[in-house]
C-alpha cells in the first residue's frame, strides 16, 4: 500500500475535450494545434489555445495520439497509431499516409541490428502543388 505508484491523473472529459477527440477522430489531415484551435473556437467561443494545447499533450501520454515532426514549421498531430510513413507536400503543407512495411536493416547498419520503429519521411510536390491546381480536386486515394 505504501508505495503504490501516483495514479495517472484522470482525464476530465469535458464538452471542449470531447469536441477535439471527435474532431480527431479518424482525421487523416494531420492538423496542427493552430488547426484544431481555429476550428474548435467556431463551437466554443471562449475556449484558450492553452485548452487544446494541453489536451492534445493529454492525448500524447496517454498514447492516444502521436505528434509528428516532419513539418518543420509546426508540430502536427495524428491519430492514426497504426505504424506508418509520411509525405510532405512542401508547397501546401499537405500530410499523406503511406502504409509501413516491416524494415531490413538499411545497408550500413552493424550486423545484428534490430530495426523496432523506422519513420521514413518522403518531401515533395502534392498533385495540385504540381498542377498549380486547385488544393479541393485534390485525391491521394488509389482507384
Ligand atoms: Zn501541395
Ligand atoms: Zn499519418
Amino acid at each position: 500500500m505504501k508505495n503504490k505508484p501516483p495514479e495517472n491523473p484522470a482525464f476530465r472529459m469535458t464538452p471542449q475535450r470531447a469536441e477535439i477527440l471527435r474532431f480527431l477522430d479518424g482525421n487523416k489531415s494531420h492538423p496542427s494545434a493552430e488547426d484544431i484551435y481555429a476550428r474548435l473556437k467556431r463551437k466554443f467561443p471562449g475556449m484558450s489555445f492553452a485548452t487544446v494545447y494541453n489536451t492534445l499533450q493529454t492525448l500524447i501520454s496517454n498514447g492516444q495520439l502521436a505528434e509528428i515532426k516532419i513539418d518543420a514549421a509546426r508540430k502536427r498531430f495524428d491519430p492514426g497509431l497504426t505504424p506508418h510513413h509520411h509525405l510532405l507536400c512542401v508547397r501546401c503543407g499537405l500530410i499523406a499516409d503511406l502504409p509501413a512495411r516491416r524494415q531490413a536493416p538499411p545497408k550500413g547498419a552493424p550486423k545484428g541490428f534490430k530495426i523496432l520503429i523506422c519513420n521514413v519521411e518522403y518531401y515533395g510536390i502534392c498533385p495540385a502543388c504540381g498542377r498549380g491546381g486547385n488544393k479541393e480536386k485534390i485525391s491521394w486515394k488509389k482507384k
